[in-house]
């Protein structure tokens, strides 16, 4: 068998147009071929680090070209690739690299303290440093490649190989690894082609964390398998942004609702050429319609799109031609995908009517990593991912996604479960009970807030449990605010009333 996984993506592309530009990123880039060598290069490496197929090489930075290209080597091999949230707290990073019995750490050397903590108590191996110094127990990135071999590798790799391992938090508060194989990759960036019209001279900008699959999965992976340029930032700095949008004409973007408002009321707006953009997509959180409403000024087409990690993550798209007639909606099922709405007994709801949205397709992961309780809970009986959100359609098929059952916040386009925090919380001493909630917030969408009831004498501060939470969760899971209560709101069956904490602190 040949590798018809992501990994042989490079070598493909060569074929087609070897000189084409594939990445940007500061002032350098990689045309195909020069990515294919880098990328046959740093496989070589890996496995002279003695991983193999199956095994699991993580990658702890900010945005960086090596996400791309740790991806595709680790493709080329069947390793398979976790990308890590560069913002989590050492236990956290510990507790991935160790339910997923990582080989190998990439890391910056930027993020070099909270690795080689991790690492050593994780007992991973291997640490290799990209962009900048390795110390004395690692490697450095650029030396390893450059000293590594261009013999083509040709290790069989199917569609039904993991590819990689992202982790979600969950409402049970411990994180999963959602795994994405190779032919959910494939058919995650093949709807994105199909639904966008991605050409190859789409010039994309990737400014979205590339540990989130909306960056990886939607925009830089579709660009590259059609051939274009992805366009690398770090991080996402509005006035950087819009800048970078005028100077090298971009064509394609992602942006959470947060990072699309970020760019309307940046002063440079109303003077930034936006007439480049073909279309840009906006999703992962509730869209308010002022957001969409300023893009629809400017011209520019703002996709909604909506879709969890799970399904790859596209499961609904407003696409480009219907961005006027169905403002307000995420559209329709991704080309290769279905969608379905669903009453509480799981039987289909009429146009109109609220259900849960529930999705199945080649996009759609198959199971969490080593947790088959949580991919059992996942699925209904005919296979179908229940994704907890809840979606209305129109006489068209056009779903509006309206409300989430699941007990989730989502700030800035961040999703964290009051659940984790709470856990956390409670392990504090003096905490009796807490409850983590989320109101609507004008800039991030939600924020979360904190009720909380002490043991019996016991006076804490709200310092003193942001102290607490900063060791142990990132800092973005941390309550905006604190409430000492002497009673937490319980229903008969004694389930917090988060809905009557949330209408009490809303202000
Ligand atoms: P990423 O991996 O980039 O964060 P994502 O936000 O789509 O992608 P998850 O982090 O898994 O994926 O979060 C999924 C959740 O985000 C959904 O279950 C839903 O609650 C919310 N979401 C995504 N898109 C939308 C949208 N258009 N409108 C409302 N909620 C959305």
């Amino acid at each position: 068998m040949r590798n018809e996984g992501v990994g042989s993506w490079p070598y493909r592309r060569v074929r087609l147009a070897p000189d084409k530009t594939a990445i940007t990123f500061r002032e350098q880039s990689l045309t195909y071929t020069q990515l294919d060598e880098r990328v046959t290069r740093l496989a070589h490496a890996l496995r002279e680090l003695g991983v193999g197929k199956g095994d699991r090489v993580a990658l702890l930075s900010r945005n960086h070209p090596s996400y791309l290209e740790a991806l595709f080597a680790s493709g080329l091999l069947g390793m398979i690739f976790v990308p890590l949230n560069a913002r989590l707290t050492t236990p956290e990073i510990v507790y991935s690299l160790q339910d997923a019995g990582v080989t190998v750490l990439i890391h910056s050397a930027e993020l070099s303290e909270v690795a080689v903590t991790a690492t050593e108590q994780a007992g991973t191996p291997q640490r290799v440093v990209v962009d900048g110094e390795p110390d004395d127990d690692a490697v450095g990135y650029e030396e390893i490649i450059a000293r590594s071999g261009t013999e083509r590798l040709d290790e069989p790799v199917s569609h039904d190989d993991p590819c990689f391992i992202m982790y979600t938090s969950g409402t049970t508060g411990r994180p999963k690894g959602v795994v994405l194989t190779h032919g959910n990759i494939v058919f995650s960036a093949m709807n994105a082609v199909i639904d966008l019209d991605l050409l190859s001279d789409e010039v994309s900008l990737v400014c979205a964390p590339l540990f989130h699959t909306a960056a990886l999965d939607f925009v830089a992976l579709p660009t590259l398998l059609k051939g274009g340029t992805v366009c690398i930032e770090e991080g996402f700095d509005a006035q950087r942004v819009l800048h970078v949008i005028e100077r090298a004409g971009i064509t394609y973007m992602f942006g959470a609702p947060t990072m699309c408002d970020a760019l309307t009321s940046h002063p440079n707006w109303d003077a930034t050429d936006l007439s480049s953009i073909r279309r840009m997509i906006v999703a992962a959180a509730p869209v308010p319609p002022r957001t969409l409403h300023a893009y629809a000024e400017r011209g520019v087409k703002l996709c909604q799109g909506y879709g969890l990690t799970e399904t790859g993550p596209g499961a609904l798209v407003l696409t480009p031609g219907n961005v006027e007639r169905k403002l307000g909606t995420a559209g329709v099922p991704h080309f290769f995908t279905d969608v379905t709405l669903v009453d509480p007994s799981g039987e289909p709801v009429e146009p109109g009517q609220r259900g849960e949205i529930r999705i199945c397709g080649p996009n759609v992961t198959s199971g969490y990593w080593n947790r088959p309780d949580a991919t059992a809970d996942a699925f209904d009986e005919r296979g179908w991912f229940c994704s907890g959100d809840i979606g209305v359609a129109d006489e068209d098929g056009f779903v509006a996604v309206v409300d989430r059952m699941k007990d989730m916040i989502i700030s800035g386009g961040e999703n964290i479960y009051p659940a984790e925090v709470e856990a956390t919380l409670l392990d504090m001493p003096g905490v009796a009970g807490c409850a983590v909630f989320g109101v609507s917030d004008e800039k991030w969408g939600e924020v979360g807030r904190a009720a909380v009831t002490l043991d019996n004498g016991v006076r804490l501060s709200e310092q003193d449990m942001v102290d607490f939470l900063a060791e142990r969760v990132a800092k973005y899971k941390i309550p905006k605010s604190f409430f000492v209560l002497d009673e937490i709101p319980r229903n008969a069956s004694g389930k917090i009333r988060k809905h009557e904490l949330r209408e009490r602190y809303a202000g």
